[in-house]
């Protein structure tokens, strides 16, 4: 156990806070309650009313369609040159639902619960129970919208299982789910964009929040084609930014993910919530080599077929195919049969470090483990593992130059999905009046770990369905004071957007952008990826202080502002990464418990899976910015209908 002084040297503590948004009474009707008592805006109204929303991804997209449906007038913001390049693009698996198509047991209740205990109990039970509500429309509305998910020979939509459940609740479009899905928010998007009601701004990228007397009232973007810098008004803001795995430089997401938008609303004033709750994806490409940029996820959805093992000698170099069935440890099986393949993402990924650290590794470096499709293509026929994951498996051979028809997959645990994000109430509204958060942005209904095929579930369920009524009973207060760019806050938070700008310019040192942001994810690997210590954490802190010194000392940004400039652009995100892997560590290091993605060796049971101390940590740590020592104020987290209990995948 970290010794509280060691971990208090770092931060302040603050006051408790509470969300006092969601209603008590039943759980099952807490967000009818919700909506019921929200105050509505008449439809005649609402085209007074303005709301910005930053993000074209699910959660963006999906958000301003709707309140554009609704009558608001919307103002959309990304930095791709399309909506449709948003990071949601990327999925693959699928999205789950308690539709309970398959018969097979599923529920409402029981997604609730899978969630709840999936995320080691670190999440709001309101909150996750909602989730599993809205799941069931989700569904409805992506196949009214045209959404081609995969069907079952009888016609109805087909679903497969995820890890950590038991039942098959995930849909899914082959292994291009995200992309579907998102085509679908976009051509409703596109529809609002043709009826008036939403604008979008492409290859924009906001850099600042403009609050005025404690409401979020605005944004301060930068055209990321001419380098102008404009500021954008209206009486409420949405940032559905997603999320920041990318503070680890080598991640699972899109090259562009970063965590500016939120950090710079942190920087308001809007809390941070649970930072070092990141997900590392037991199955990802290995990594080949020094100078690559990126990881390759290969979906949890090839666990459903999919084995895993390692050979049962150590430093095995044989081809997989020559090693015989006695001489192999499928080691998930063995240690977990009630879940098998399927146990969720945080205990799978340690598995497999586990398995890698003891030298039963395979492939170069010993850095990898087998994901075997022989037996299900002996059982089902090559034509059906095609069928499913065919778009996978070319993927996997493009890459690596192995079929993965003929031998089995080498995968590794890589940075994939931030649980941590801004701290918002049941409302999604954050600490900042009028700053509401959607998607991976917000510090999410996933607690400490989430469910694979719950992000896409998340993303949509606050766009199309949360926010809009939220954001209506916060709006039926407005219009809001009118305000111009003249106005003071829009004028600093322009002139410190400028200034930043220009001391990044400025700084003409010797060392790229690129070289900073991977040392800084080498650091935040080693010490703040799928193992922490409380040695090893005051270390990083120390190392990331010293490299953002030297950043500002040494960075080299070439290139002007007033044209296109990615590595200006970069450069400001690295600078946001620093600030944000810095808090990491230290919610890291004051969280002197292992729950879920977050494992804290010192904090085992005798078999190395996390312990939770319930008793001290029971809390979603919300960070209140404070520079070198952030303040740190605790939400309690109450459990009235799920017993708080080691979570067992045996
Ligand atoms: C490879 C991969 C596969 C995945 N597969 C699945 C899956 O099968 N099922 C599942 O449930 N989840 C999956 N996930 C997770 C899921 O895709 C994401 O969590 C989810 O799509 C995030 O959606 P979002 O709308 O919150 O954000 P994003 O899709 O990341 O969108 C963010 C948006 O914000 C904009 N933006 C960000 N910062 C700024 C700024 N400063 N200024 C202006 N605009 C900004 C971007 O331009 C973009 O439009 C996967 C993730 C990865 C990496």
């Amino acid at each position: 156990m970290t010794d509280l002084n060691v971990s208090e040297q770092f931060h302040v503590v603050g006051d408790d806070i509470h969300d006092d948004k969601a209603p008590s009474g039943p759980i099952e009707g807490r967000w009818d309650q919700r909506k019921f008592a929200a105050t509505l805006v008449n439809p005649a109204n609402r085209r007074k009313l303005s709301v910005i929303v930053v993000g074209t991804g699910l959660a963006g997209a999906s958000a301003a369609a709707t309140l554009g449906e609704a009558g608001y007038h919307v103002k959309s913001f990304c930095y791709q040159d399309s909506p449709r390049r948003a990071h949601s693009i990327a999925a693959q698996g699928g999205i789950n639902a308690a539709k309970n198509y398959r018969n097979d047991g599923d529920s409402i209740y029981r997604l609730f619960y899978d969630t709840v205990k999936g995320g080691d109990f670190r999440s709001r039970e309101s909150n996750s129970y909602r989730l599993a509500q809205v799941s069931v429309n989700i569904i409805d509305q992506c196949v009214a919208q045209g959404v081609p998910f995969a069907r079952e020979y009888g016609g109805l939509l087909d679903n497969r299982s995820f890890g950590g459940v038991q039942v098959s609740r995930t849909f899914y479009a082959r292994g291009q789910t995200g992309q579907q899905l998102l085509l679908g928010a976009y051509q409703a998007l596109e529809r609002q964009v043709a009826a008036g009601t939403v604008e979008v701004n492409t290859r924009h990228e906001m850099l600042d929040l403009i609050v005025v007397d404690g409401r979020a009232r605005g944004v301060v973007v930068r055209d990321m084609v001419t380098g102008e810098i404009e500021t954008h008004l209206a009486d409420s803001v949405v940032l559905a930014t997603g999320g920041y795995g990318n503070v680890y430089f080598l991640s699972t997401n899109a090259m562009g993910c970063n965590v500016t938008a939120t950090w710079r609303a942190h920087r308001n004033g809007a809390y941070f919530g649970n930072p070092c709750y990141t997900q590392i994806h037991p199955t990802c490409i290995p990594v080949s080599g020094d100078y690559q940029s990126k990881l390759t996820l290969m979906s949890e959805s090839l666990r459903n077929d999919g084995r895993v093992w390692v050979p049962k000698k150590k430093g095995d170099t044989r081809d997989p195919r020559q090693i015989p069935e006695d001489e192999r440890d499928y080691y998930l099986e063995r240690r977990y049969p009630a879940f098998g393949n399927l146990v969720p993402r945080d205990i799978a990924s340690r598995a497999a470090k586990t398995a890698c650290d003891e030298g039963y590794g395979v492939g170069p470096g010993g850095l990898g483990v087998y994901l075997d499709f022989a037996d299900a293509i002996e059982r089902l026929g090559r034509a059906a593992v095609e069928a499913k994951y065919g778009n996978l498996f070319d993927m996997y051979k493009q890459i690596t130059a192995e079929d993965p028809y003929e031998q089995p997959m080498r995968v590794y645990p890589a940075i994939h999905y931030t649980m941590g994000g801004l701290w918002v109430d049941y409302d999604l509204q954050s600490n900042i009046t009028g700053l509401f958060v959607a998607g991976e942005a917000n510090f999410s209904d996933q607690g400490a770990n989430r469910l694979g095929a719950s992000a896409l579930m998340q993303g949509l369920a606050d766009g199309y369905f949360v926010l809009p009524n939220t954001i209506a009973n916060y709006l039926a207060a407005g219009p809001f004071d009118p305000i111009d760019e003249t106005h003071e806050a829009v004028v600093a938070a322009r002139q410190r957007v400028e200034e930043r700008i220009e001391k990044l310019l400025a700084v003409n040192g010797e060392r790229t952008v690129d070289s900073f942001h991977k040392e800084l994810g080498h650091i935040m690997w080693e010490y703040c990826g799928m193992e922490r210590t409380e040695e090893g954490l005051v270390k990083a802190i120390g190392m990331i202080r010293d490299l953002k010194a030297e950043f500002w000392r040494n960075v080299k940004v070439t290139g002007a502002n007033e044209e296109l400039n990615q590595t200006l652009e970069k450069a400001g995100r690295v600078a946001d990464f620093f600030e944000l892997g810095e808090l990491m560590c230290i919610d890291a290091l004051h969280r002197a418990e292992s729950c879920g993605g977050h494992f804290r060796a010192e904090s085992q049971t005798e078999d190395g899976e996390a312990l939770r101390h319930d008793d001290q940590f029971a809390y979603v740590a919300a960070w209140e910015y404070g520079g070198d020592k952030p303040v740190l104020h605790k939400e309690p987290l109450e459990f009235e209908y799920i017993e708080m209990k080691q979570r067992s995948y045996k």
